[in-house]
């Protein structure tokens, strides 16, 4: 049986699943299988981006599965290399075409890069609002993006990102950065939620997946879940698709969140580059 998936409500009146499929390095050659499996499991939330190299894969997966379009919630991410306006239009045209739609769900700054362009995100933000105005996606956001930046958006142009997709595990909890975000109403997604799967041997996950009968990463999302934590891990193995699923069948107590609160490591655990000092085009 395909398990129910909450949705969260975006201050765009947009609502998107709590639980999607994430599919950083999976390969366009891979990506009609990890498609097919993700979406037959019972995934219609699925998370890409311009970097990702897999857009036009993702599309043509897409369109071949039969499932209609306002099934799916479909996010791509602005590449770094394209934060020009003119860039921004031309990529998201691009991004449209690969995916075989004419909107998105949502669209994200990926990075906000400071170092480059002269510090200037806001004018691409101004560009991503246009893109909504004209309803070619419904909810836009950032990610990566640290308070100051977030504030700095919000202050030229009035308008706040929907989401925040950061780096969140239980190794590095980012708290400030995520504290921030939800006391501005804007929603959090954590981006490598299993911590790229290099936190599961953790013998305080294993523990738990023991108590519930769960796995370490069952328990991880859970964890996620239970903050209020949009999620999408990624695999490519059918098992693992379907177990990440079968997180709405059980709860952690408050002193269970609190010991999976105490493994953050703070920016020890951090896996990602620091987004004031992440330049990559
Ligand atoms: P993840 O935390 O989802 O971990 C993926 C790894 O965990 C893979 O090696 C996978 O084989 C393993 N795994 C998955 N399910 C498992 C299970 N049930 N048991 C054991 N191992 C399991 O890492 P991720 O892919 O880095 O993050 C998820 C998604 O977040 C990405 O695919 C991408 O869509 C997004 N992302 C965004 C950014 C950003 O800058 N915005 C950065 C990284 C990732």
């Amino acid at each position: 049986m395909i398990p129910a998936i909450p949705t969260i409500t975006l201050q765009s009146k947009v609502e998107i699943p709590q639980l999607g499929f994430g599919t950083w390095k999976i390969l366009p050659i891979d990506i009609p299988e990890a498609i097919d499996g993700a979406l037959q499991s019972g995934y219609r939330h699925i998370d890409t981006a311009q970097g990702y190299g897999n857009e036009q894969a993702i599309g043509e997966a897409l369109s071949c599965s039969g499932i209609k379009r306002e099934e799916i919630f479909l996010v791509s991410k602005l590449d770094n290399c394209n934060h020009l306006p003119p860039d921004v239009y031309r990529s998201f045209e691009q991004s449209l075409t690969d995916l075989k739609v004419d909107y998105l769900d949502l669209f994200l700054i990926h990075w906000p890069v400071p170092l480059l362009y002269d510090g200037d995100f806001v004018s691409t933000w101004k560009a991503l609002i246009d893109l909504q105005d004209k309803h070619l996606v419904k909810a836009i956001g950032v990610s990566n993006f640290e308070p100051k930046h977030i504030r700095q958006l919000i202050q030229e142009t009035g308008q706040k990102p929907d989401i925040n997709q950061i780096e969140v595990h239980p190794f590095f909890q980012n708290n400030a950065t995520r504290a921030w975000t939800i006391e501005h109403g804007i929603a959090v997604e954590a981006w490598s939620p299993l911590g790229q799967g290099q936190i599961l041997q953790d013998h305080r996950l294993e523990s738990l997946a023991a108590k519930y009968g769960k796995s370490t990463a069952q328990i991880t999302l859970r964890w996620h879940i239970q903050h209020g934590n949009i999620v999408f891990p990624k695999s490519s193995s059918l098992t693992r698709m379907r177990e990440n699923l079968e997180i709405f069948d059980f709860e952690l107590s408050p002193d269970e969140i609190a010991l999976l609160d105490s493994c953050d490591q703070g920016e020890n655990g951090r896996l990602g580059p620091h987004p004031e000092r992440h330049n990559a085009m």
